[in-house]
């Protein structure tokens, strides 16, 4: 029987410089152990992917990303990064479509889609972003918000594509401001995300995490539930130790079968 990985997901947003990065794996290398079937990943600044996947090289367990990524290879695009520079530097992963780069650099569906469908082409796995905004919920649009969003990923990929997808799904009003999702509320998306890749004919093995506000005391409530593969985690992954409890708490809430994990990771 084949399964889907545990992956632990640390964005840190524009913090960490290459020394700085560095200091974080020697101490965080020291804490963690590599556990079969649990992945860990990381998403420095660009300018840090070079040093952090030097430092955790000895680690096959960990995986450097990109938080951000042009979808053309190369051109006039000042200020931009592209996906073959990102690989050339150690990046496996790219996030795609996160919400601040959603709601604070006008990213739009389509755009996520092509950096979805280009990382992949280039053999980097996508960790694609969804969720509503506090309006789109009180609303009561968390269901089509999250239906659109995933559509025109959906659209752009070949069902094989897939096999190499990782989804998030991070309500915005839960990222950055101590407000999560209770787990009642995480498990009742992912249920609609994974009815949605079933829908459309698309593989059940695509890994689900949730992000939004995780950290060492609620990590294990999260992840208890069956529906949650994972997290994606901001504040709490910016210190080594605050890290390795999220991980260890959030690890033994989650009971894995052994063996047989089918996640192609780029
Ligand atoms: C994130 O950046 O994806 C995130 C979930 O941040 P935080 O954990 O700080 O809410």
């Amino acid at each position: 029987m084949t399964t889907r990985p545990l992956i632990f997901a640390a964005n840190w947003k524009m913090n960490h410089g290459p020394a700085e990065a560095r200091a974080f794996a020697e101490k965080f290398l020291s804490l963690t152990a590599s556990v079969e079937g649990r992945r860990l990943w990381f998403f420095p600044p660009a300018i840090s992917l070079a040093a952090l996947s030097q430092a955790l090289q000895s680690r096959s367990d960990t995986l450097v990303g990109a938080q951000n990524i042009h979808w053309e290879p190369k051109g006039a695009f000042t200020g931009e990064i592209s996906i073959p520079m990102v690989t050339e530097v150690g990046a496996r992963a790219v996030l795609a479509g996160h919400s601040e780069r959603r709601q604070l650099f006008g990213e739009t569906d389509e755009q996520v889609a092509r950096k979805t469908r280009n990382a992949l082409a280039a053999g980097v796995t996508p960790l694609v972003c969804v969720g509503e905004t506090l309006t789109e919920r009180e609303s009561g649009r968390t269901e089509q918000v999250i239906v659109r969003q995933m559509g025109t990923v959906i659209q752009a990929l070949a069902a094989a594509d897939w096999g190499r997808v990782v989804l998030a799904y991070e309500p915005v009003w839960a990222i950055g401001t101590g407000k999560n999702a209770t787990p009642d509320d995480a498990a009742q998306i992912h249920e609609l995300i994974r009815m949605e890749l079933t829908r459309h004919g698309v593989s059940a093995r695509v890994p689900i995490l949730y992000g939004g506000s995780v950290n060492g005391g609620n990590v294990a409530s999260l992840l208890s539930r069956p529906q949650l593969d994972g997290v994606l985690v901001g504040g709490a992954s910016l210190e080594p130790d605050k890290w390795a409890e999220v991980i260890d708490k959030g690890s033994r809430a989650k009971v894995r079968p052994s063996g047989g994990y089918d996640l192609v990771e780029g």
